[in-house]
């Protein structure tokens, strides 16, 4: 039987693209969606798909013997906003999911991994640019707390059990397929509906608040591109620095209004504005750029023409883009 790729979390705003790219570079059936929900209908229809709690050991130590599958990308995962609201499930799940899948490699189930870290490493305490491979990491957030020490496992598990995992710290994607699935940067796409919708957005960030985030594209070409690269190219086995666009809502609002001149922004800080405030505005990535040749396609102005002319496509040519 060919080797097999399993997406745990496929249904989610990566992970929908992601099995998407797979499926065209490997072909549908080499690659096995799964969720613990079928939400996401297209996908499910689109090749094989499984419901497998993260969770649940024996049910991907199952779908992985069942089926040779050799790979696993981790994608579930509970994000930095919902994690404020339930700090035991973010660990829960963030936690034991990875164990689950760093100890399949352990014991030669599987033969790599992929799983995500994120920018919510960095906290308070970090230079806020250009924040280095290396620095100091104190995050304030639950969500945070957990990549941070699965950052720490993974570099362990390969280590002390030579387990090929591979990771990078994505800033905020943005991405016109799926929805954001509860995080910080969730306003940096729900602008853009709410441009081509009602040609108005609140933000629940200040006008002012820069952080890092990338075009889901980007995201997508820097995981298929660290997950192919030789083995000993590979010289961070916590979890790489990824960059590309640094913006705040109001630099993001102009950019919008050179499409949609009447575009309004009003500003109602909630919650997520004293995480965005712990995370850096910029991120130096360039280990990533070296050692795996790593580089970003979309700027602000590319990516957010493709957003709005997407979207626009969507929404049943809504507005009249200039
Ligand atoms: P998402 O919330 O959109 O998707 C997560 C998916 O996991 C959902 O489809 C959900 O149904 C599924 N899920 C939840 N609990 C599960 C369980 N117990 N078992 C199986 N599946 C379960 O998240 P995303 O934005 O696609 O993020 C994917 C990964 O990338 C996460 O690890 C996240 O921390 C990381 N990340 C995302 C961003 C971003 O901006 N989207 C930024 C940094 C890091």
């Amino acid at each position: 039987m060919d080797s097999k790729i399993l997406i745990i979390g496929a249904c989610g705003q990566i992970g929908t693209e992601l099995t998407t790219a797979l499926r065209e570079k490997h072909g549908r059936e080499n690659v096995i969606a799964s969720d613990i929900n079928t939400r996401n209908l297209d996908l499910v229809n689109s090749g094989p798909f499984l419901i497998i709690d993260a969770k649940n050991y024996n049910a991907i130590k199952d779908c992985c013997e069942l089926n040779n599958v050799k790979t696993v990308y981790l994608m579930a995962a509970l994000l930095s906003a919902t994690g404020e609201k339930y700090p035991m499930e973010a660990w829960d799940l963030n936690m034991n999911s990875l164990f689950h899948v760093l100890n399949l490699a352990k014991d030669k189930v599987i033969d790599a991994v992929f799983w995500p870290s994120s920018i919510a490493v960095f906290g308070p305490s970090t230079p806020k640019q250009n924040t280095p491979q290396h620095t100091i990491c104190e995050p304030t957030t639950v969500y945070g707390i957990t990549k941070q020490v699965g950052e720490r496992w993974c570099e362990y598990y390969h280590e002390k059990y030579g387990v090929d995992v591979r990771s990078v710290r994505y800033p905020g994607i943005i991405s016109y397929k799926t929805e954001p699935g509860g995080g910080t940067t969730d306003y940096a796409v729900e602008i853009f509906h709410k441009a081509i919708l009602d040609g108005s957005y609140t933000s629940f960030l200040k006008e002012d608040t820069e952080l890092p985030m990338m075009f889901m594209e980007d995201a997508i070409s820097a995981t298929l591109q660290l997950m192919e690269a030789p083995k000993d190219a590979i010289c961070i086995r916590s979890s790489y620095n990824l960059a590309a666009i640094n913006f705040t809502p109001q630099t993001l609002s102009n950019a919008i209004k050179k499409h949609v001149p009447e575009f309004k922004i009003s500003y109602e800080p909630d919650f997520r504005q004293a995480i965005a405030d712990s995370w850096p505005s910029s991120i130096d990535d360039s280990v990533a750029r070296t050692d795996w040749n790593w580089n970003h396609n979309y700027d602000l102005e590319s990516m957010t023409f493709e957003m709005l002319s997407q979207l626009n496509t969507i929404y049943d040519s809504k507005v009249t883009l200039s």
